[in-house]
């Protein structure tokens, strides 16, 4: 039988961890397929997918900076991935491409490792294209009290008003989260605050911090940022993007193939091309 294609895109993309974790796990499950990183600037997306069709691609993962733009060029998307304005994985059903967003659902699974989510009062920090996965992702759950932070003080107000969760969400300042940084149970950091190279910045100090606090960063490169280190050092249980980016490449997956890889296996995968090694 012919061997099925995945694959993909985005710019840049030359340092992807995608291809490694899907092939790896096509070949665990003994699935005849191969995965691909595809480089594709703004101007030749729409190209893009037309050719994924033609060629009959069976599928494949959208990345920065197509995740918004990809929307109106698929034949489905859906409701989630509609609401959330982002799509990360795209299906092949028959010719016909449908879009889908893993991340909010990857995250929420990979939260649930360290920290039960009922009645628990959580601040998001960060607005963009992540924030809005995992904060519609997370007020789903229901009974969780959510305050949310960004730079662009607006966007935050705008994305509560936009998802009407007037009820169980707010925004805040960078000061009121500081001053109410003891009332969290949990503390998720969406933004690229920490990321490689500039590992020493934080979105703001940590002074005290509620006691069994746990503290998320989607940042997986360092393994360990700055805001982690410090929320350690205070005595949080903390995690970082490296179990999210298993999950939402796991959900994905399980959309083309019908079946979930070993979400382990693509977390050490992920660490062992971070530097870190395999256990
Ligand atoms: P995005 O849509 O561009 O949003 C960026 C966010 O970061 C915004 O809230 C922005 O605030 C904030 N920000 C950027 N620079 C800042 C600064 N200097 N000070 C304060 N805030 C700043 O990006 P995204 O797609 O949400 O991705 C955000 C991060 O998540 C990236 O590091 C990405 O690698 C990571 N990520 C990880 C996973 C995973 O699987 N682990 C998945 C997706 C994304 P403003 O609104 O004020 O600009």
């Amino acid at each position: 039988m012919l061997k099925k294609l995945y694959g993909v895109i985005g710019s840049p993309i030359t340092h992807s961890m995608s291809p490694h974790i899907h092939n790896d796990a096509f070949k665990q499950m003994d699935y005849n397929a191969h995965y691909h990183a595809f480089h594709i600037e703004p101007d030749e997306l729409e190209d893009a997918v037309k050719g994924m069709k033609a060629l009959g691609v069976s599928g494949f993962n959208v990345t920065i900076p197509h995740k918004e733009a990809i929307i109106p060029l698929l034949d489905e998307v859906d409701e989630a991935a509609r609401r959330i304005g982002a799509v990360n994985t795209v299906v092949n059903r028959d010719g016909v491409l449908i879009g889908y967003n893993t991340d909010g659902k990857g995250y929420v699974e990979a939260l649930k490792e360290v920290t039960m989510l009922k009645n628990k009062r959580v601040l998001i920090i960060g607005a963009g294209g992540a924030a809005r996965a995992i904060f519609y992702t997370l007020a789903k759950e229901g009974n969780i009290q959510i305050d949310l932070y960004n730079r662009t003080a607006c966007k935050a107000v705008e994305l509560i008003q936009e998802f009407s969760l007037n009820h169980l969400a707010k925004g805040i300042s960078s000061k009121e989260a500081v001053n109410r940084m003891k009332d969290y149970d949990v503390v998720v950091q969406t933004t690229s605050v920490g990321m490689f190279p500039y590992t020493e910045e934080s979105p703001f100090p940590l002074i005290n911090i509620k006691e069994g606090a746990v503290f998320s960063d989607i940042i997986y490169n360092p393994i360990e940022t700055r805001l982690l280190r410090d929320a350690k050092a205070l005595g949080a249980v903390t995690q970082n993007g490296v179990s999210m980016f298993a999950y939402q490449a796991a959900f994905a997956f399980e959309h083309w193939t019908g079946q979930l890889p070993d979400t382990d296996r693509m977390k050490n995968i992920v660490k062992v091309q971070l530097g870190g090694i395999s256990c």
